[in-house]
């Protein structure tokens, strides 16, 4: 007998072991990654079918789903033309007789024996007046429970060679072995505190759940409890970070700050100011800062982080501003040498286009503790560069800045202070669930003195007047881009779309006149560079581009931006697009053409974007339209896999299981006591790679 506290089943549920599996469909299950008892009843069903209608087999209607019960009257296998035997048999409840059909499965003639009682669920087909392939069980006893009709139904996922059925009964025979002795994740304390029932009765009732109450009790619980380990991660890793006490207070006084400040052309909005507070308050501090700045395209972040930046080199210490492509940590420089100008800040430029004799010398000083803003790529995490007074690293534009790249940092010197700038105004549920473990600072309003922007959806059939716009902002001396889903991550196919269309444009009557330049993923470093410089200087006036535009160029005269192929996009990986016109005082113009081939509701989903402008809104949109896997047009985005509980829908069952979480590590940082060993054991087993830092030790 497994004691109370016993985190691993025994041998014995291995799935093999269990009654009717052996050997062979053992490892049909292991290809469903069921190994043991306990993954089984974790593997949930996706759907459930209402099978609870009984009728009388008088009273069928064609078409839904109902459930009859009888005596097998006849029985038979029929040789069909095509050589298949399928198998008939024929029910009798004394209102009426019932055909049940079955596709090739002759062997039933061994379960449908004339005159044994039997349930069928399915749907009368009217032509044929038969029920084809129906759910069935044969009932020998008056008060037996049935598996597979006149209930809720389970669908579980399955695979080639294992059946419904079997898998119904596999799941049945399981849970009356183990459902008891699963060892549950969530700590007695918190399933009372949050009213949720025993782990046994959940799982028993989310695969074969007695009525809608009770399986939506289950789905609630299993789905907290999903919800509960993750904020559990998230909340051991804030901990950690918290208590590793090697940070710096690295702010000075604030003069420098002030003076560049002083000399902005423009005054901070409130969350601006706001930000620099908190995020300063944090550099101050001795533990190491993890924050993220949260802020639309445009709300102004390159700032807050610069002033922040000052407060660390004011007081001596190396800063790193790391961005995710060459071409913008170079923009940033440029930005950023603009800002500063007038004051004496040591400013350094590090990436793949320095050359090589400058990159030596600048390394030297750096390594020598030299007190400088770096300007660079991610690069600059690379072991090379040495940073051995780096206090404070900001990090632009990177959805996931991950554990790694933390650790990567702190070997580079004490743990620095780190920030992180994101682009994307992420729904709160997203927050908490991939940036849980971060502190979190919000630029709402956008900065005012920008001229409109407005969005319009248009059908392929209109790009000449499209065309014809764009020649007459060009004429007035503005700047367009044109924009092209990525096809095939960094194919070759991108490269000869985004070809193509360059070369339709350049060809085309009304734009002889001006000039263009094509920007995508397989061109070369110094191409990318060269485009991009041409274009941010005016030389260029059409930028014809797949999504690297995405990541924050800053071209205040470009004015209109044609998006083709729109649908291919995420709604907020749009709106981060067309937040690269709109920038300067003129009135800006997106507009997005759907593909020919386009849904109706993908065009819809597109008028969103010309309803409104807040960020966060359309990323919720996103979120329920499709997902968060889709959110970044990634799915690499490194969410834990949740099977039961929706971040678009779940948001209060999130914020208790946080509450929860941060009740348990408050009281045992390291999950040490005996009644939280079944957690930690779920947490290491789930999440161990992010759990490394945390739990190490
Ligand atoms: P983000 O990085 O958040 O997309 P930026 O920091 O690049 O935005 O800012 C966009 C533009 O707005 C820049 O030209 C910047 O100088 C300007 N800006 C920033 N803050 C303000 C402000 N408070 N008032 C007016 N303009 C601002
Ligand atoms: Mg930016």
């Amino acid at each position: 007998m497994a004691s109370v506290t016993a985190t691993r089943l025994e041998p014995a549920s291995r799935i093999q072991f269990l009654r009717g599996v052996g050997p062979a469909r053992a490892e049909m299950f292991q290809r469903l990654g069921i190994h043991t008892l306990e993954d089984l009843l974790r593997h949930y069903p996706r759907a459930y079918l209402d099978a609870r209608r009984f009728v009388r087999i008088a009273d069928l209607k064609p078409g839904e789903l109902m459930t009859a019960a009888g005596k097998v009257k006849h029985a038979a296998a029929l040789r069909t033309r095509s050589g298949r035997t399928d198998f008939v048999a024929t029910i009798d409840d004394g209102s009426g007789t019932l055909a049940c059909y079955f596709f090739g499965q002759p062997f039933l003639a061994r379960t449908f024996r004339v005159g044994a009682r039997v349930v069928v669920s399915g749907a009368l087909d009217s032509l044929e007046d038969r029920m084809l392939n129906p759910l069935f069980e044969i009932v020998e006893g008056e008060v037996e429970e049935r598996l597979h009709v006149g209930r809720l139904v389970p669908v579980h996922a399955l695979t080639r060679g294992l059946t419904a059925r079997g898998m119904r009964t596999a799941v049945r025979h399981a849970l009356d072995a183990v459902a008891e002795r699963v060892p549950d994740p969530v700590p007695a304390e918190v399933l009372r505190a949050h009213r949720l029932p025993p782990l046994g009765e959940s799982l028993a009732q989310i695969h074969l759940p007695d009525d809608d109450v009770r399986l939506g009790e289950a789905r609630r619980r299993l789905a907290f409890e999903e919800l509960f380990l993750l904020q559990c991660v998230m909340e051991l890793r804030r901990r950690a970070l918290q208590q590793e006490g090697r940070g710096l207070a690295s702010a000075g006084p604030g003069a420098l700050a002030q003076a560049v400040q002083a000399r902005l052309p423009f005054a901070l909005t409130p969350d601006q100011q706001q930000a620099l507070t908190e995020i300063v308050s944090d550099l101050r501090a001795p533990r190491p800062m993890h924050r993220l700045l949260l802020g639309d395209v445009g709300s102004g972040k390159t700032v807050v982080a610069l002033l922040a930046a000052l407060h660390a080199l004011e007081a001596g210490h190396q800063v790193a501003f790391m961005a995710p492509t060459e071409i913008l940590a170079r923009q940033h420089a440029a930005t950023i040498a603009r800002l500063c100008e007038g004051s004496a800040v040591p400013l350094a430029v590090l990436t793949a286009a320095t050359p090589a004799a400058e990159r030596r010398a600048l390394q030297a000083r750096l390594a020598a503790g030299e007190c400088a803003l770096v300007l660079g790529t991610h690069a600059l995490l690379e072991e090379k560069v040495k940073l051995p007074r780096l206090a404070l690293a900001i990090v632009d534009e990177q959805h996931r800045f991950g554990v790694r790249q933390r650790a990567t940092l702190a070997q580079k010197s004490v743990i620095p202070d780190v920030l992180v700038l994101t682009a994307t105004p992420i729904p709160r549920t997203l927050t908490l669930a991939w940036y849980g473990d971060l502190e979190v600072s919000r630029l709402h309003a956008r900065p005012a003195g920008r001229g409109r922007l407005v969005t319009r959806v248009t059908g392929e059939e209109k790009f000449p007047q499209v065309i014809d716009f764009m020649a007459k902002e060009l004429a007035l001396g503005r700047q367009a881009f044109v924009v092209l889903p990525v096809i095939e991550e960094g194919g070759r196919v991108e490269a000869r779309a985004a070809e193509a269309e360059y070369e339709r444009l350049a060809s085309h009557p009304r734009l002889q006149a001006f000039k263009l330049a094509l920007l995508h993923g397989r061109l070369k470093a110094e191409d990318k560079q060269k485009a991009m410089e041409e274009f941010a200087a005016g030389r260029v006036q059409v930028l014809v581009a797949t999504s690297v535009v995405e990541v924050g160029v800053d071209v205040p005269n470009a004015t209109l931006m044609v998006v083709e192929n729109a649908e291919r996009f995420g709604l907020t990986q749009l709106h981060q697009l067309r937040g690269r016109v709109g920038r300067g005082a003129a009135r800006s113009v997106c507009v997005l053409i759907p593909s020919p081939g386009a849904t109706a509701q993908a065009r819809e989903r597109l008028e969103v974007l010309g309803r409104t402008e807040d960020g966060f809104a359309i990323a919720e949109a996103d979120l329920r339209l499709r997902g968060p896997g889709e959110l970044w047009g990634t799915r690499q985005s490194g969410l834990p896999r949740l099977k039961l509980a929706d971040l678009a829908r779940d948001e209060a069952l999130l914020e208790e299981s946080r509450a929860a979480a941060r009740a348990v590590v408050e009281k045992d940082a390291w999950l040490q006591e005996e009644a939280h060993a079944p957690l930690k054991e779920a947490l290491l087993a789930q999440y161990r790679e992010p759990l490394e830092l945390a739990l190490a030790g």
